[in-house]
């Protein structure tokens, strides 16, 4: 799509720090980390948000994606948030889906 920022990081028109890059999908660091270990795991097909995700496939494999790119960052034995932000209340500021992975500390609960 493109006016969308997360397009323009898959196109490489917008710069990005790559984590993990596969056909389908793509992983990189969050420009505003909120933890030591803050990466974005994103479809490179536009998804507006979860709430237009018709693909059950798609879904299954980017949480395995998102796995992937957690124990990469050597996050997986102490352990890591996902975070799926949705629509206004559920605060997503960018308008294609992507999961946050969060690690490097102990996470609080409940979130803000
Ligand atoms: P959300 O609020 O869940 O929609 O998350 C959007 C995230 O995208 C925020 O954590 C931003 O810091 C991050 N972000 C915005 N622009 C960029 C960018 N150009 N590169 C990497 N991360 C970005």
């Amino acid at each position: 799509m493109s006016d969308c920022l997360f397009c323009k990081i898959v196109s490489g028109e917008i710069p990005a720090t790559i984590a993990k890059d596969d056909p389908e999908f793509v992983a990189f660091r969050d420009v505003n980390p909120q933890a030591p270990t803050h990466v974005l795991a994103i479809p490179k097909r536009h998804v507006r948000s979860l709430n237009d995700l018709d693909d059950d496939g798609l879904a299954g494999r980017l949480l395995r994606f998102a796995k992937g790119v957690a124990e990469g960052e050597g996050l997986a034995e102490n352990g890591y948030r996902l975070v799926v932000n949705t629509n206004s209340d559920g605060g997503q500021t960018v308008w294609h889906l992507h999961v946050h992975i969060l690690g490097g500390r102990a996470m609080a609960w409940p979130p803000g």
